[in-house]
Order: structure tokens, then C-alpha cells, then sequence
């Protein structure tokens, strides 16, 4: 079949819920995608920010197949080795306690906000608990991740949501501090919000809301779900604060590329939380998945993937603020590490797609924004060449 014969069958057959790009992939090599036409793309999007190690990586792949021949699936009910030896190696990088395995990223915030409930139930003797979040977040479509969205468009079909929500400024802390009142159990956001345009928590705002939380014995949960595994130059995007979550969530490029998502907490909350009985899952940390993640983790230790992320961001930060001087349609430039994004006055959409006819997959965020999350491999060639075809898609279209 070629491309339109595909997308013509896709569009009878799948529930129309995206506005798809006109491709369809087929293979990856390194930071590249092919088409079954065979045309080449340099991918600035990792399939949204998951695929950290790039394409055809050998030795995760060889994992992945040598577990598929072994043991995919026992369920949770068994102990399986991959996954034990990958709680461990997710505890060493975020310096948690405890880690429980989902299968995305809206189950990790699920269970970070059921387990941040049971603990101030335990500790109050009572339910009806609230969590503050943040405007313009993204967590996720469940009706509970969703709940805690702060996105009018993307809730209101589906109200009523969970009570006891209260959205509060992003990086206004006098914003979070009226929200506060005796039953706040736990205050949410991503370290950096993603999808609502790729805004960095700034020092204040973290600070300043981690010592709230202490004050109040409120549980701070640290969405990590984009801006974690290496993306900012550091394993979790809040450890290049100086502050620590209660809870934080991890997915994406946690298997790169395979469905899993964890959400993990201190000893100190996990006294007073989840326990037999009060949360579950079939698939959740099967040994195919744990297989993944400790692959990911051991390759991203040993090759000291962090230092290679602040060098090759520290060149693409530079390359996107000369295409800042250079276009007047480029409004703003912000984000941190492998997580950037240029803010601008032309229609985002018709870049992406003008980029993508160019062989350049970039994907956008918010209304107005282009956004850059590259596999954490690519190097200063593959940014100079992203800014080549950027740089001509905005010279046609201003
Ligand atoms: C993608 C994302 C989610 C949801 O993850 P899924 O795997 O799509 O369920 C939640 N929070 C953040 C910050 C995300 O970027």
C-alpha cells in the first residue's frame, strides 16, 4: 500500500481523535524516520519526547527481543526479576523510596493522586481531601488525570470531574498560597509544563511551594512525565532545584518506546499510603516493560547521558535564539536542556506541516508554539540541520 491507500484505510477504521500529520512511518534509524515511501525525516519530536535513545539502538533492542523470548507477561501476582532490577535502578536515579509500575502516563498521575488521598486519609482519619494544580497543565486523559488538567476545552464534554480540584497560577506562588485551606492534601505540577507551551517552573515558584508544602504537610507531586529521564540536563527535571517531590511520575521515555509509566514517593509517604487492596493493575510492571526500563536506565547511566544532553542544548538554546534574532514572527524562546520551545506569531500548525514537506518532524504546544524534544542523542550536526529547514520554512512563509 502507499501513503494514501494507508491514510485512507485509517481514517474508515480508527476513532477520529487526532488531526493526523499526512505520513505514515515505518522505520528508524538514529534521529531519523522513514516513510513507506522511503523519504528520510530528522526527528525533533521522539515520537513526544519518548524515544531518548533514538532508533535501532542495538543493545536495547537485543533486551527487548531476548525478554520476549523469555517471559512477557506473569501479572502481579508473581515476582519477576526485570522489573525488581528496574525499581531499583529508578529509585537510584530519583533518589524515591518506592516505585509502582503503570502502563502510561495517565495512570502514573492516577495513581499519584489516589496515593496522595490515602495518605492524608490515613493521617486525618477522614476523606475529602483537595489538591491544587496549575493552569494550562497537562496530565492526562483519564477523568482523574483530567481532573487535575487545567484546560477548560479539554474538560468540559466530560464534567463532572473529581471534586476538590483547585487550579492555581502556574509560577504565581501567592496564586497557590490562596488556595490553601485545612483539607489540601497535595499541590501538582509538571517541573516543566509541556504541552501547555514549554514553561519552566522558575526557583521561586518551586522553592517557594516546596516550603509551603512542608509547612502545611502537604504532599508535593512533581508530574516528570515529559521533562524527565535526562531531557533537562539532569535525570529528573527537579534536580536541577535543589528540591525534592513527595510523589513524582515518570513515563514517556522512561521505556522509550514501550507503554510504561511509574509513579514513585518517599519512605515517609508510603507509611501512611497505598496498601494491599487500594490500587492495581494487570499489565503494570511486567517483566517485557521492566526489561525496557532497565536497559533505558543502565545506558543512560553509563554513557552519562546527562552531560551529553547539556552540551548538544546548550548548542540547540544557541541556534534557536539566532532564529529568534533572525525572524521577527519569533516571539519567544524558552525551556531547559532537550525541552525547548520558540513561541511565534504565524499560524504554528502550517510550520510544523511546511517542516515536515522538508523532511523535519516538529511538533507543537499551547497555541503558539514550535516545540523541541529530540531524542537525547542527536548532535550539533542534527541541530544545524533542523535549523536549515526551520530557518527556510520561516523565511517562505514571513
Ligand atoms: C504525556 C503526558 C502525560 C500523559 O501521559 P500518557 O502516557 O499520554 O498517558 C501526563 N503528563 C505529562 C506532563 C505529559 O507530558
Amino acid at each position: 500500500m502507499n501513503s494514501t491507500e494507508y491514510m485512507e484505510e485509517a481514517e474508515k477504521d480508527l476513532l477520529h481523535t487526532y488531526n493526523r500529520y499526512g505520513v505514515v512511518l515505518e522505520a528508524g534509524k538514529g534521529v531519523y524516520l522513514f516513510d513507506v515511501e522511503g523519504k528520510k525525516y530528522l526527528d525533533f519530536a521522539a515520537g513526544i519526547a519518548v524515544c531518548a535513545l533514538g532508533y535501532g539502538n542495538e543493545e536495547y533492542n537485543l533486551a527487548l527481543k531476548e525478554q520476549v523470548d523469555k517471559l512477557l507477561h506473569t501479572s502481579n501476582l508473581y515476582y519477576n526479576p526485570p522489573i525488581i532490577k528496574a525499581a531499583e535502578l529508578v529509585k537510584k536515579a530519583s533518589g524515591m523510596d518506592r516505585v509502582f509500575f503503570t502502563n502510561s502516563g495517565t495512570e502514573a498521575i492516577e495513581g499519584a493522586i489516589k496515593a496522595a488521598k490515602k495518605y492524608a486519609y490515613t493521617r486525618d482519619g477522614h476523606a475529602g481531601h483537595e489538591i491544587i494544580a496549575m493552569q494550562h497543565s497537562f496530565h492526562g486523559r483519564s477523568l482523574g488525570a483530567l481532573s487535575v488538567t487545567g484546560n477548560k476545552h479539554y474538560q468540559e464534554p466530560f464534567e463532572p470531574l473529581l471534586e476538590g480540584i483547585r487550579f492555581a497560577e502556574f509560577n504565581n506562588l501567592e496564586s497557590v498560597k490562596a488556595l490553601i485551606n485545612d483539607e489540601t492534601c497535595a499541590i501538582l505540577f509538571e517541573t516543566v509544563q509541556g504541552e501547555g507551551g514549554i514553561y519552566p517552573a522558575t526557583k521561586e515558584f518551586i522553592e517557594g511551594v516546596s516550603a509551603l508544602c512542608k509547612e502545611h504537610d502537604i504532599l508535593l507531586i512533581l508530574d516528570e512525565i515529559q521533562c524527565g529521564m535526562g531531557r533537562t540536563g539532569e535525570m529528573f527535571a527537579w534536580q536541577n532545584y535543589g528540591v525534592k517531590p513527595d510523589i513524582m511520575t515518570a513515563a514517556k521515555a522512561l521505556g522509550c518506546g514501550v507503554p510504561v509509566g511509574a509513579f514513585m514517593m518517599t519512605e515517609r509517604v508510603a507509611e501512611k499510603s497505598l496498601v494491599p487492596g487500594d490500587h492495581g493493575t494487570t499489565y503494570g510492571g511486567n517483566p517485557f516493560v521492566g526489561a525496557a526500563v532497565s536497559k533505558v536506565l543502565e545506558i543512560m547511566e553509563r554513557d552519562q547521558i546527562t552531560e551529553h544532553v547539556k552540551e548538544a542544548a546548550a548548542y540547540l538554546s544557541k541556534r534557536l535564539d539566532e532564529l529568534k534574532e533572525k525572524h521577527n514572527c519569533v516571539v519567544d524562546h524558552r525551556g531547559m536542556g532537550l525541552m525547548q520551545g520558540l513561541q511565534i506569531s504565524i499560524p504554528v500548525g502550517e510550520v510544523s506541516k511546511k517542516a515536515l514537506e522538508k523532511g523535519l518532524i516538529l511538533i507543537t504546544a499551547g497555541s503558539d508554539v514550535l516545540r523541541f524534544v529530540p531524542p537525547l542523542v542527536i548532535e550539533n550536526e542534527h541541530v544545524d540541520e533542523m535549523y536549515e529547514i526551520l530557518d527556510a520554512v520561516l523565511t517562505e512563509m514571513e
